[in-house]
């Protein structure tokens, strides 16, 4: 069976020589033990992070060892009791087609409910950021005006249309002319800004944003984010949710000073990590899952095929090629 290592700390942009494919035999199971098949690996701006050596949220990933993200996989052959053949599960999986587990951490899912990968996206990781995010720091009011980067993306698309169900004027910025045109015909958002073409982001929020910016959804940090300040209304808040136009930079960017328009406009900046708010999971799945079924959610994904490309498909996420949410199809 194949297996993806950590090669290489990228420096800078990541590339296909950072990760090393190498071929492993399975062992049977023992008991307590189960094979999983992976059908559908998530790739996530976040393993860039982890790919650092430094010290964060999450462990960083060692050198030489198997990369992890979220999988779905079908249990083949078991020696655990709580798990039987053709079970799906999802769980935090080392990058390999095949692999032992004792079960740990593996969660069933329905395969009849939803497509599979939407356990990966809308209803799984990214769509629960969007909703705890928005819920907890955003707290969306009708009428008001929200502007949501990265709002092509799995995050991002989600995150704007609940400003759309919760009444908002919703202000999308996105890097492809394609990309800007999906965030009014297909998400519903008001306006849609191509960040690589307008020369003047600030002004193009400007005339998009007249009464102003009342939420702020970052998921892309930078210049971006620099522009929002001097828009903020009264009481303004800011959804520190990611910040993907620093994650490969070699040096910390030079950034406007937030302070002073935080200050005279009582507005507030807070991150986030999706994981402190396990106990919203179940709630915000629900709450997804019903706006999917009324139609009033949207969401879409890009699904490369094939293990092989697991790595490009990583490297993907810096180049703008997801529109939704990136995943790899293995079989
Ligand atoms: P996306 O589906 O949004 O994919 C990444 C997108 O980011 C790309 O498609 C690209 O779109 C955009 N992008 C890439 N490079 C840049 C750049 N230099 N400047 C601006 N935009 C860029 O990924 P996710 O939805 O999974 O994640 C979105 C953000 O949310 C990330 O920053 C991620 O780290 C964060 N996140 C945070 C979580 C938390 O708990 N706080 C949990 C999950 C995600 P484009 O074509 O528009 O450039």
């Amino acid at each position: 069976t194949q297996t993806i290592l950590l090669k290489n700390r990228p420096d800078g942009k990541p590339t296909k020589d950072d990760f090393k494919f190498i071929t492993e035999m399975i062992e049977s199971p023992d008991k307590g033990q189960l094979i999983l098949h992976t059908k559908y690996v998530s790739v996530d701006p976040y393993l860039r992070g982890r790919m650092r050596n430094q010290k964060s949220y999450i462990e960083p990933f060692a050198l030489n060892e198997p990369i992890t993200s979220a999988i779905i996989a079908e249990v083949g052959e078991s020696n655990h009791k709580d798990f039987k053949k053709g079970d799906v599960v999802m769980g935090e999986l080392a990058w390999k087609e095949h692999q032992l587990s004792n079960g740990k951490g593996l969660q069933k899912i329905p395969s009849d409910q939803a497509e599979l990968s939407a356990y990966l996206g809308v209803l799984g990781m990214t769509g629960i950021t969007a909703y705890v995010g928005m819920t907890n720091i955003g707290k969306p009011q009708d009428g008001e005006t929200q502007v949501v980067s990265g709002a092509a993306g799995a995050v991002g698309s989600v995150a704007g249309q609940i400003g759309k169900i919760k009444g908002c004027h919703v202000v999308g910025i996105a890097g492809s002319d394609k990309k800007v045109q999906l965030l009014t015909q297909d998400f519903g958002m008001d306006k849609g800004i191509n960040y690589k073409t307008t020369a003047d982001i600030q002004k193009a929020l400007k005339e998009a944003c007249p009464n102003g910016v009342d939420i702020y959804y970052d998921n892309v940090g930078g210049e971006i984010a620099d522009a929002i300040f001097p828009l903020l209304n009264h009481g303004a808040r800011i959804i520190n949710c990611g910040a993907i136009a620093v994650y490969n930079k070699t040096e910390m960017p030079q950034s406007i000073s937030p302070q002073p328009f935080l200050i005279k406009n009582s507005a507030s900046m807070q991150g986030f990590i999706v994981r402190d708010y396990k106990d919203q999971f179940s709630e915000a799945r629900e709450a997804l899952t019903q706006w999917l079924q009324d139609g009033k959610l949207k969401h879409k994904e890009t699904i490369v095929e094939g293990f092989d490309t697991i790595p490009e498909a990583f490297i993907g996420l810096f180049d703008g090629d997801n529109i939704g949410k990136m995943v790899v199809k293995v079989v």
